[in-house]
C-alpha cells in the first residue's frame, strides 16, 4: 500500500480482545510470567519492551522500509544512543551546519570517550567523502540542514565511500519518511526527532532510530538503550502513532504554505538571501527535486541590515510564534543565532521560519507587515 494510507491507519490492528480501533496505552512498567516462569506474550519489564512503544517501533520501521526501529524519549537521546556504539578512537563526518546539539553531544560529552569528529561542507559531496579517514565510522547527513536549508546528495556519498567500514546515517527529521526515504538512497540508519513533523503538535519530546538490515551495531545501541533506560514513555509512542495518522494531510498544506512563503520571501525588497530547496535558484534544487518528494516546510532567510534588524522584525510579528522547534501546527519564527551555542556559522541576520498550517495569506501578510519596520527608504 502507498505510504499515505499506511500513514492514516499507522498504530496498527484493531485490539485483539476489545476491537477498540485506536491501540490502548499500556502503562504497565511489568508483565506477568507464566505458572513455569517464562514470558510467553514475550513482554517482561517496560525499560526491555513495552506494547505502546513496540507499535510505535513497527510503524516506523514500515514507513521508512527499514528491519526495525528503536523508540527514544527525545531525538538527543536517541541521536546519543547511537553515537555511544562507538569506540574510543572512531571518527565521525558531520555537516559543518549539523544540529547544534548534536556538534555539541560530540564536542561537550563524547569526547571524553575518545569518538572524534570533523566537520565538512555537505551540499559539496567530494568535500565530504575527502573528510574520511581509515578510523571513519560513521557520516553523518542532514538534508536539508538546519537552518540553511543545504541538501546534501546522499547517493553521491554514499557511492563515493572510500572503505567499507564507514556506515550513512541520515537525520530525516525536517523531511519524515513522507518526503525522504533515506534507506532507497543508500543510507544504513535513519534517525528521528519526533517532537517534529511525525508527532506534528509541539506536544510530544520523542526521537527514534530505524536500521536498515539487522546490524552489530543497531542490536548494541538496543542493548545499551535497555540497560541504560532512554525509552520513550507509553504515552508519548501513543501521542506520536496519533499524530503519524494525520502527516499525510498536515505534510501537503506545510509544503504547499512554505512554497508560497518562500516566493513571497524571494521577491520582498529587504530580504537579501532565502534559503529554501523549492526555489529554482536554489544551489542544489535538482538533487532536491530528485531525492525528496516535496521540499518541506522549513526555510530561512537573511533581513538585509544587521543582527538588529533582523531581531526587529522577529519582535513584530503577531501571527508567527517566536520560539524554537518545528513541525507544529503553529508557525515559529527564530533568531537562530540566538539560541545556537557559540561559535556558530549562522548569519547573525537571519531567521528561521518553520510553517504551520494557518492560512498562507495570514502569515505572508504578519511577515511583510514585520519587513516594512526595517525598510529604509
Ligand atoms: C530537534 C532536532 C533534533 C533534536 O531532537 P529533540 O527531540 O529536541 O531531542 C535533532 N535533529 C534535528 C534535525 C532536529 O530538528
Amino acid at each position: 500500500m502507498k505510504i499515505r494510507t499506511r500513514l492514516a491507519q499507522a498504530g496498527g490492528e484493531p485490539d485483539p480482545t476489545t476491537g477498540a480501533l485506536v491501540p490502548p496505552i499500556y502503562a504497565s512498567s511489568t508483565f506477568e510470567r507464566d505458572a513455569d516462569g517464562s514470558y510467553s506474550r514475550g513482554y517482561v519489564y517496560s525499560r526491555w519492551a513495552n506494547p505502546t512503544r513496540t507499535r510505535l517501533e513497527e510503524t516506523l520501521a514500515d514507513l521508512e522500509g527499514g528491519f526495525a526501529a528503536a523508540v527514544f524519549p527525545a531525538g538527543m537521546s536517541a541521536i546519543d544512543t547511537l553515537l555511544r556504539t562507538l569506540d574510543p578512537g572512531d571518527h565521525v563526518v558531520l555537516p559543518d551546519d549539523v544540529y547544534h546539539a548534536t556538534r555539541q553531544l560530540l564536542r561537550e560529552v563524547l569526547s571524553g570517550a575518545g569518538i572524534t569528529f570533523s566537520e565538512a561542507d555537505f551540499g559539496n559531496h567530494e568535500d565530504v567523502i575527502r573528510a574520511v579517514r581509515p578510523e571513519t565510522r560513521l557520516i553523518w547527513i542532514e538534508s536539508p540542514s538546519n537552518p540553511l536549508c543545504k541538501i546534501s546528495d546522499i547517493r553521491a556519498v554514499v557511492e563515493g565511500l572510500p572503505h567499507r567500514d564507514v556506515e550513512v546515517v541520515v537525520d530525516n527529521t525536517w523531511m519524515t519518511p513522507l518526503l525522504q526515504r533515506p534507506f532507497e538512497l543508500g543510507a544504513d540508519y535513519v534517525v528521528h526527532s519526533m517532537t517534529k513533523f511525525l508527532s506534528g503538535h509541539s506536544d510530544v519530546l520523542a526521537g527514534a532510530v530505524v536500521t536498515k538490515r539487522d546490524t552489530e551495531r543497531f542490536q548494541r545501541m538496543q542493548h545499551i538503550q535497555r540497560i541504560a533506560g532512554a525509552v520513550a514513555s507509553p504515552f508519548d509512542c501513543w501521542l506520536t502513532l496519533r499524530g503519524i495518522r494525520s502527516l499525510g494531510a498536515r505534510m501537503r498544506l506545510h509544503c504547499e504554505n512554505a512554497r508560497r512563503i518562500s516566493g513571497f520571501l524571494d521577491d520582498r525588497p529587504n530580504v537579501s538571501r532565502v534559503h529554501y530547496p523549492g526555489l529554482p535558484d536554489h544551489p542544489l534544487h535538482e538533487v532536491a527535486r530528485r531525492q525528496m518528494d516535496d521540499f518541506g516546510a522549513m526555510l530561512s532567510f537573511e533581513v538585509e541590515g544587521d543582527e538588529s534588524d533582523a531581531l526587529r522584525v522577529a519582535s513584530r510579528v503577531n501571527v508567527f510564534r517566536r520560539a524554537t522547534s518545528l513541525g507544529g501546527t503553529e508557525s515559529l519564527i527564530e533568531h537562530r543565532a540566538s539560541i545556537e551555542s557559540k561559535p556558530t556559522s549562522t548569519p547573525p541576520t537571519l531567521l528561521r521560519l518553520s510553517i504551520g498550517l494557518e492560512d498562507a495569506d495570514d502569515l505572508i501578510r504578519d511577515l511583510d507587515k514585520a519587513l516594512n519596520t526595517v525598510t529604509r527608504y
